[in-house]
């Protein structure tokens, strides 16, 4: 009888899938009507069903970051496409242009810009500051919870940030553009494929691209991480460090189309100083004695190990005179106990400066 019952109501209020949904576009008298009449375990369901929905698409409103360093022709173009690509993303949208001490008219474009469409803001640095201080200014000026960057110069296609998007409701909290069919100079591919080779070995994060403009990034990302110097070649393997799970996507990419590029050949050099950078600040600041201390222990005692040697030939009657061998041993010993102690006292500074707000807290109950 109970279970007649219950097959009765399931053919008037319709299951707790599809037919509910359907009702909730109806007028709201009629959804609370057809809500409250319905069982009881149905009601839950459905209160599930739209929690679980809302976890999967949580963003309300969509940031995009765009630093330029004089880019005036393609700024006008951008907008415009940029326009044309959100369009179709039902989330309100804002665009921070942060010009990085443009000399040329890039300024006053943006400025025009901003003053027609309110969804358009601006900063504007007195001088150059490079790529990675303006997109960390960008980011500190974000009202979004999802944050795109992009660079000015039409590069990088803004018909990809609806894809991206997709890719960060799987739930990543980084995504990142992959160039696949890139663009550029020869010169410019070969090195970026060695360079994105050793950052894939050294940091053991597995994309093959790490320094695209395109990315996309939960406010939470853009709030922990600090980028500075020419760090931002490196935010992936930063977000990774702290926690974050990275993902990438197939990107599309354009040529240059006005201007030139603002990095030359020396941007190799010092991306490898930085990558040193980062694994230093990363992996072993919180803890220097991991990585002095394990190579100064292991100089102190292969000297040891070197002078021992060299000690028992002399108790057996062979002179040191002549044995260049005791000063690689004086050497790796003195050299083991300085790096050492560099870890000792590198251990007693973190200690004394460790500050709770360091740690980024997930979640609280
Ligand atoms: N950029 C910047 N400050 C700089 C150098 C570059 O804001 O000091 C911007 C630039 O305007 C562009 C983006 O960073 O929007 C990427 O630069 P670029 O296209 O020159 O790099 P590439 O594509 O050659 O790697
Ligand atoms: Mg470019």
């Amino acid at each position: 009888m109970d279970k007649l019952l219950e097959e009765n109501t399931n053919t008037n209020t319709g299951n707790a899938g599809g037919p509910i949904e359907r009702q909730e576009k109806s007028s709201d008298d009629n959804h609370a009507k057809n809500y409250y009449r319905k069982p009881y375990y149905q009601r839950r369901r459905k209160f599930y069903k739209q929690n679980q929905q809302q976890e999967k698409t949580q963003f309300k409103k969509l940031s995009i970051v765009i630093p330029l360093f004089n880019e005036e022709e393609s700024l006008n173009p951008l907008t415009n496409e940029i326009r044309k690509a959100l369009k179709q993303l039902e989330m309100g949208f804002e665009v921070i242009f942060v010009d990085d001490g443009s000399t040329d008219g890039s300024l006053k474009i943006v400025k025009d810009i901003c003053r027609q469409d309110k969804r358009f803001k601006y900063v504007s640095f007195r001088k150059n500051y490079g790529k990675s201080a303006a997109l960390q200014t960008g980011f500190k000026h974000v009202t979004g919870d999802v944050v795109v960057t992009m660079d000015a110069d039409l590069q990088d296609d803004p018909n990809e940030i609806p894809n991206l998007l997709k890719k960060m409701n799987e739930g990543f909290d980084l995504v990142s553009g992959w160039k696949k069919k890139r663009h550029d100079p020869f010169i410019k591919k070969q090195s970026s494929k060695f360079f994105n080779f050793v950052t894939r070995i050294m940091s053991g994060i597995k994309l093959h691209d790490f320094n695209c403009g395109l990315k996309a990034y939960r406010r939470e990302v853009t709030d922990n991480i600090k980028v500075y110097g020419e760090l931002h070649r490196y935010m992936p393997v930063l977000a990774d460090w702290e926690g974050f799970s990275v993902a990438e996507i197939v990107v599309t990419h354009h040529p240059r189309r006005y201007g030139k590029t603002k990095f030359g050949i020396s941007r190799f050099f010092k991306g490898f100083v930085d990558l040193i950078t980062v694994i230093f600040s990363t992996r072993y600041i919180k803890r220097p004695m991991h990585f002095f201390g394990f190579f100064g222990a292991l100089s102190f005692i292969i000297g040891l190990l070197v002078n021992g040697y060299l000690t028992i030939d002399w108790i057996n009657g062979k002179p040191l005179s002549n044995r260049p061998m005791l000063f690689l041993g004086m050497l790796l010993i003195i050299v083991g106990v300085q790096l050492f102690s560099v870890g000792l006292l590198g251990e007693m500074l973190v200690k004394s400066s460790l500050h709770d707000e360091e740690y980024i807290i997930k979640d609280k109950g």
